[in-house]
């Protein structure tokens, strides 16, 4: 009831990018061009490497094009909790690659100097706040959860602290949280579409053109070059990075490893003073649970709270967000947010929305390669992309540019994620999935079963 009553207000799109500041959209492409290099996809992974396609080399004739506008996929409707892990966090790094670690714990310290490094040489404000991720444990069998995690950070010489219950709740006050791990270096929060309109602009001043409302079609081998057409036009191109996270778009087989799901969040309306006192959350930190279907949480500038967490799947992964309106899942979400935070039971909501999350059974970024090289897809990051897609788009370029850069020789570049099952096959399995780990609770028969099953595939459920 309460759910119900705090959404009676709500609007169902981003928060993010409703502001009356969004630049207009570029024009759609009209003709025929030609490009060094073609970016397929206007998320961050697209901006992100037009910027560093053009820095390595300002002459290249970069195009990048975009379906919708800049922005409309996963990188304009993230929680937007920046990370260093540039494989889904460090104990999904050691899950999937074990013996990179190292390289990869570096390439991370790499990627957020060089994410940081771009914020000042552009002036990009994207609100950000570096105060760390607080990931707390719900119910007091995670507890030794965390403390294996504390472990895990200490061996790898990350800057953390391990919270008791009563230290977690003075960090952010909740009956439900039992222990907390505080991440404290290079990780935060920001304003993931300022971000986003911020590259937009960085890559225009370098000289790369955008098109917007210009989906590809099809892309077609000529030997020594890709040609790749859309509604009004065609690009002539000599090598075609694939942007498109989710979308899988570019290549039929990108979906054999890539599911779309998506990801629902609420935000609530700025908490007053009073409303802040009632929760603590002085340090402002990006927050995550421990749990498999887990939520998330945040502060805005304006200290909205932003809550996050809650998977759907859609036949055959359909585009339009507009179909994912019904309040039923976001009235769940909402209902979890006063479990979680009892003491806001005045606080209603004026944005919901949910996003594409681009699904492998490595939970991280991993490159395809299709027309004896000239065509990379660069994706995979499974909510986890906002500072990683910066790291995937410099992995992809390297790809796609032959270069010998030690990185490609790590499992994550050399090698694919799983396979995950076509439709119908693919639906009913996450449709199960839900049901089960929604019912975790009640787990038990048949739901270990096939929770078990779905690990073997790959998925890391526990
Ligand atoms: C609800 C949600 C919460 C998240 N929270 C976090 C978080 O807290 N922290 C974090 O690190 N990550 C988070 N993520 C993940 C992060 O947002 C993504 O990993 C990242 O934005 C991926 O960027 P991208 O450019 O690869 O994909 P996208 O932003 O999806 O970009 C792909 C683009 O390709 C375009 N496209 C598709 N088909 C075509 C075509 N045929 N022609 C041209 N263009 C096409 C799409 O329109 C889209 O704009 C979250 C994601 C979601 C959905």
């Amino acid at each position: 009831m309460l759910g119900e009553r705090a959404l009676a207000n709500v609007t169902f799109y981003p928060f993010w990018l409703d502001r009356p500041d969004a630049p207009a959209p570029n024009a759609r492409l009209v003709g025929n061009t030609e490009a060094d290099l073609l970016i397929v996809g206007g998320g961050s992974t697209g901006l992100w490497a037009a910027i560093l396609a053009k820095e390595a080399d300002p002459s290249q004739n970069v195009v990048l094009i975009e379906a919708e506008n800049i922005a409309s996929g996963a990188s304009g409707r993230p929680g937007a909790i920046v990370s260093t892990s540039v494989m889904h966090g460090l104990h999904n790094a050691i899950r999937i690659f074990p013996k990179d670690i190292a390289t990869l714990e570096a390439l991370g310290q790499t990627n957020i100097a060089g994410f940081l490094a771009t914020l000042d040489r552009y002036g990009i404000d994207c609100d950000a706040e570096w105060n760390g991720e607080l990931t707390v444990a719900v119910g007091k069998e995670s507890t030794p959860v965390l403390r294996q995690e504390y472990e895990l950070h200490k061996q790898h010489g990350h800057e953390v602290m391990l919270l008791d219950a009563d230290e977690t709740r003075r960090q952010l006050n909740s009956p439900l949280f039992e222990g907390g791990l505080w991440a404290k270096k290079n990780s935060g929060t920001l304003h993931p579409a300022k971000l986003a309109w911020g590259l937009k602009r960085a890559a225009l001043s370098l000289g790369v053109r955008i098109h917007e409302y210009t989906p590809l079609g099809e892309l077609a081998d000529e030997g020594g070059t890709v040609v790749a057409s859309t509604r009004d036009g065609r690009i002539r191109a000599g090598k075609v990075l694939l942007a498109t996270s989710a979308f899988a778009a570019g290549h039929p087989h990108i979906k054999k490893r890539v599911a779309m799901v998506r990801d629902r969040i609420l935000m609530t309306q700025p908490l007053t003073d009073e409303q802040m006192d009632r929760i603590g959350w002085k340090n402002r930190q990006g927050v995550y649970d421990t749990r498999t279907q887990l939520n998330y949480m945040r502060l805005t500038r304006d200290n909205r709270i932003l809550f996050g967490g809650r998977l759907g799947y859609f036949f055959g992964g359909p585009r339009d967000p507009r179909l994912d309106r019904t309040p039923a899942p976001y009235t769940r979400l909402a209902e979890a947010f006063f479990r979680t935070f009892p003491q806001l039971d005045d606080v209603g909501f004026t944005h919901a929305w949910s996003g594409p999350i681009d699904l492998t059974t490595r939970m991280a970024v991993h490159l395809q390669t299709y027309h004896g090289g000239k065509v990379v897809y660069a994706g995979g990051y499974s909510g986890f992309g906002v500072s990683a897609s910066r790291f995937g788009a410099d992995m992809g370029l390297a790809k796609l540019m032959g270069s010998n850069r030690p990185e490609l020789d790590c499992d994550f570049a050399s090698t694919m994620p799983g396979t995950i099952p076509p439709e119908p096959f693919r639906y009913l399995g996450a449709r199960l999935t839900m049901y089960a780990l929604d019912t975790a609770d009640a787990k038990g028969g048949w739901r270990n079963l096939w929770l078990k099953f779905v690990g073997k595939l790959g998925f890391p459920l526990s």
